[in-house]
Formats: C-alpha cells, structure tokens, sequence
C-alpha cells in the first residue's frame, strides 16, 4: 500500500508557520491583506473565494473583496484593477479567472503590480519566475505542488520527474520549480509519443492533464511517487470529484501518492496565504 501525501498535514504545519509571521507584523502594525477581485459570482470562483476568506482568518490575515458587475466596461475595469492595485493596504491580489469573454484579459492582468501579483496572473512575474528571479510569485498550485514534496522531505535534486501537463499556471511554471531543486525534468503533452513508457521511466511523476483517471497502471510502476493536480468530475461518482490518476488502480502499485480531494488541491489556498504574507513582508522591507 503507498504512503498517502495528504494536504492536511502540509495545510496545518504552514498554518502554524505564517500565523507566527502575522503576529510578528502585527506587532509592528502592519497586517497583510489579500485583495480579491471578482467579476460576477460563478459558483466555482464563489467556492473558492469562501476557502479564501476562511485560511485567511485562521492565519489572523485580512482579506478584502471588490466585486463587480459581470457586464462591467473593459474602461471601468481597468480602473477598478490600478486602484486595487494602488491601494496601499492590499499586499496581495487574487483575480478569478476567465474573466468575462468582453473583457480584454491580457492586458487587465498587465495591470496587476507584479509585487501584489500573489496567483502570477501578469506575464511579467511568470518572466520572473522563468528567470528564476524571487521577486516573482509563481502561481499557487505548482508551488503547493513543491510545498508538498518538500514537507514529505521527497529529494528532487537530480531525480527524473515526469510532468504530464504544459499550461501557464500548472505545468511549465512547475517545471521551472523543479528544476530550480535541480531536478531532470520532462514535460509531456498531447503530442508526446508513447506517453505511458515515458511517465513509468519516471522517479516523480507529477499528473496536471485534467483528464480524469487517465493515468492508470501502465503508466506506473513499483518505487515511484506520484504526485495527482487533476480536480476533474469524477465519471464514476456524479457530484464529487477526482484526479487525474486512477488512484484505485495505482496506489496499489505505487510507493507514495496524493489523494484526490484531500491532496494538492487542499494546499493552495494556503499557499496564496504564504504569497500574501511574503508580498507584505516585502512591501515593508522586512524580508
Ligand atoms: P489545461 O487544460 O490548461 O492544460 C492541460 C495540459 O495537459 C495541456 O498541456 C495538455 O496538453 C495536457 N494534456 C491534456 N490531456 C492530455 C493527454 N491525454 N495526454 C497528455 N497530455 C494531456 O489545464 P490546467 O493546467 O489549467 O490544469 C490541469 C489540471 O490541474 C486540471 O485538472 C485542473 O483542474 C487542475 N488544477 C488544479 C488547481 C488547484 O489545485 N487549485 C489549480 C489549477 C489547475 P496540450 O498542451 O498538448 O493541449
């Protein structure tokens, strides 16, 4: 049976390390903010934001939320987005993504300051973290990603590490992170040939496909660890959700795994958290 990389235990040790961080900027007077800018109110970004509010509280951080119209003008928010941006209290910001199909969304991200720019929505930070410049923030899951195998005390240096996945906010960003750890690293896609031989040559094997439990036990074998990103309807069980990783199937093989939910996916708002207080330290010039 594999070990289970759970989230939680990940979530809690974080939780006890930033609210120390809080406290000690609370002492100077100064308590970091996450702005959340939201346009209309989908479900999903509501989900979301409610976890938001709720780590944001245990860890004693503040949150504010500027919400607007889902029909609102591409001048009016670019606005709205410089004064969130300019507002002095706010450390971090997380804007939900896609934004309405009117809106011009590349350039309302170049708006985004890149030292408020907690979630890596503006190509300049995703520059940043290309050039492995620390003043940029990557986005939250690929670092919860690499916050997780550092808890589990999972060496990277020199080992092959597969990823299935090459977007902007999972795949090629994490892959800048593991190399960073001096890790081998290969990026599959679409295209990739024989894809299941490549991901049973890795050591980690890290799924961010979005393709519910397309990895199964042909693309394993014994010693590995497999690392899931997927959150996808789970075909099986309508109403809850799953992995990429057929976790039925693989966990048997396996040597360590994360759970799908309860993985990856339950580390990143805590890890927006961690950006915030980061940010803020920053801003005051204490770290
Ligand atoms: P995208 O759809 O943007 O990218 C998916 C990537 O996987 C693409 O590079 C695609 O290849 C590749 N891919 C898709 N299907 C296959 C396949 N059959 N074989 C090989 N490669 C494949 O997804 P995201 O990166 O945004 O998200 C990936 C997963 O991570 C999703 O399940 C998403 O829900 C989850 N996620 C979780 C988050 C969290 O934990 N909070 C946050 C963000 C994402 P190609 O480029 O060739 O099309």
């Amino acid at each position: 049976m594999a070990e289970s990389l759970k989230g939680k235990a990940v979530v809690d040790a974080m939780k006890a390390e930033l609210s120390q961080r809080v406290e000690i900027l609370k002492a100077k007077g100064i308590t970091p903010k996450l702005g959340i800018i939201r346009v209309g109110a989908r479900p999903d970004d509501l989900f979301y934001e409610g976890g938001a509010k709720k780590t944001c509280e245990s860890i004693g951080m503040a949150y504010e939320v500027f919400e607007y119209p889902a029909d609102i003008a591409q001048e009016a928010f670019e606005k709205a987005v410089l004064d969130v941006g300019a507002d002095k209290t706010v450390n971090g910001i997380l804007m939900f993504a896609p934004l309405p199909k009117h809106l011009e969304d590349k350039k309302i991200r170049s708006l985004i300051p890149v030292e408020k720019d907690v979630d890596c929505m503006n190509l300049s930070s995703a520059g940043k973290v290309f050039a492995d410049e620390l003043t940029g923030f990557p986005p939250c899951t690929p670092t919860a990603c690499m916050d997780v195998l550092k808890f589990y005390d999972i060496p990277l240096k020199g080992k092959q590490v597969v990823l299935v996945g090459r977007s902007l906010v999972v795949g090629k960003p994490l892959a800048m992170l593991l190399l960073r750890e001096h890790a081998t690293v290969t990026i599959c896609h679409t295209r990739t040939v024989n894809l299941p031989a490549v991901c049973a040559g890795a050591e980690i094997l890290i799924a961010a496909a979005g393709k519910a439990k397309m990895i199964d036990s042909s693309y394993v074998k014994p010693g590995q660890i497999v690392i899931d990103v997927g959150i996808n309807e789970d075909p099986d069980n309508p109403g809850k959700y799953c992995g990429d990783v057929d976790f039925a199937a693989v966990e048997p093989i396996v040597d360590k795994i994360t759970p799908v939910p309860g993985g990856v996916g339950s580390v990143t708002t805590i890890v927006l958290c961690k950006h915030t207080v980061m940010a803020c330290e920053m801003q005051h010039n204490l770290r």
